[in-house]
């Protein structure tokens, strides 16, 4: 075998093992997420991950849909907001990377097709900012709807938003969908709710959201956590401010000429123009796909 054969081979059986690893994990956490339904019962542990809201029989609650409930039901969201700052601040992006279920399944959707969509960097960099036009706007209608029923003037709006007012965003999930309605559609299972949300346009439109969503995710890796998801927002915001990050040993990167870093990172992270001694980039879910590609081991995690 040459050495170049040989190399390549050794980069291959690493990122091999690394990916196992990740997929290891986060197949278990959709496990954990769902153990409720093997006799494990709820735990009171909230996570800044996209799950599901539908699912009344959870283990790990959804923070940001926790978030949604508790202004809906005027009851100020300590448990959700600590979550979402004690795991940037600890771990950054990292649960996007191991353990978010709906990250799970568009990494599996991505091993569909074999060579994905090249998304220019100018519509990348106007993409990104989507996902924080969505958290906005559920923010806003939740804050505003929890102020005007706090005020007593509320009812009229509550009523008005029908099936969005409990938590907006969670109306049209598509990981709602794929992890509750879809469920429930073959299982025929009643919840609360359901007939609300299975109703007229609402309904197609969960579906249609869904589909474009799945679909997407096979031809651009990760395009739901790119471009859309508001966790992803709150995250990537304080992803800045986080313990965790990723260094790069000028002396080991052969920068000039070798992108193998770049061109392996699902979420387009500009590595090489980040700094040297640690970058924690508002786009980075810690998946270590570059770290483990790069031939000469110039990529680590840093902490803090
Ligand atoms: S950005 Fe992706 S991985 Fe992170 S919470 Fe959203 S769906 Fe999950
Ligand atoms: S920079 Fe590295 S760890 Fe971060 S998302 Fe890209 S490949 Fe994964």
């Amino acid at each position: 075998m040459t050495s170049a054969k040989g190399a390549a081979f050794r980069v291959k059986g690493v990122v091999w093992r690394i990916e196992t690893a990740r997929k290891i994990t986060q197949f278990l956490s959709f496990v954990l997420f769902s153990a409720v339904l093997f006799g494990l019962g709820p735990w009171p542990i909230v996570l800044p991950v996209v799950f599901s809201l539908g699912v009344p029989q959870k283990t790990v609650g959804d923070a940001f849909a926790m978030l949604q409930w508790m202004l809906h039901d005027l009851v100020f969201p300590w448990l959700p907001l600590a979550s979402f700052f004690l795991v940037a601040a600890l771990l950054g992006r990292s649960l996007c990377g191991w353990v978010c279920p709906f990250g799970f399944v568009q990494d599996l959707l991505g091993y569909v097709k074999r060579k994905h969509t090249v998304v220019s960097l100018r519509t990348h960099n106007g993409m990104i900012r989507v996902k924080y036009v969505v958290l906005a706007v559920a923010l806003f209608v939740s804050g505003t709807l929890a102020i005007s029923l706090a005020m007593g003037v509320g009812r009229g709006y509550d009523t008005a938003l029908g099936a969005f007012a409990p938590a907006p965003f969670n109306a049209l999930s598509p990981a709602d969908t794929l992890f509750a309605i879809v469920p429930r559609m073959i299982l025929d299972v009643r919840y609360a709710n359901f007939d609300v949300l299975m109703s007229g346009i609402l309904f197609w439109a969960r579906l249609v959201i869904m589909a474009i969503v799945l679909v997407l995710a096979v031809y651009v890796p990760r395009s739901w956590c790119r471009y859309l998801c508001p966790h992803g927002a709150a995250l990537a915001f304080l992803n800045r401010f986080s313990f965790l990050g990723l260094k790069r040993d000028p002396l080991k990167c052969t920068k000039a000429g070798c992108r193998t870093c770049v061109e392996v990172c699902p979420m387009k992270v500009p590595i090489l123009d980040l700094p040297w001694e640690k970058f924690t980039d508002p786009e980075c879910i810690y998946c270590l796909k570059c770290a483990e590609a790069c031939t000469t081991k110039a990529i680590k995690p840093k902490f803090p």
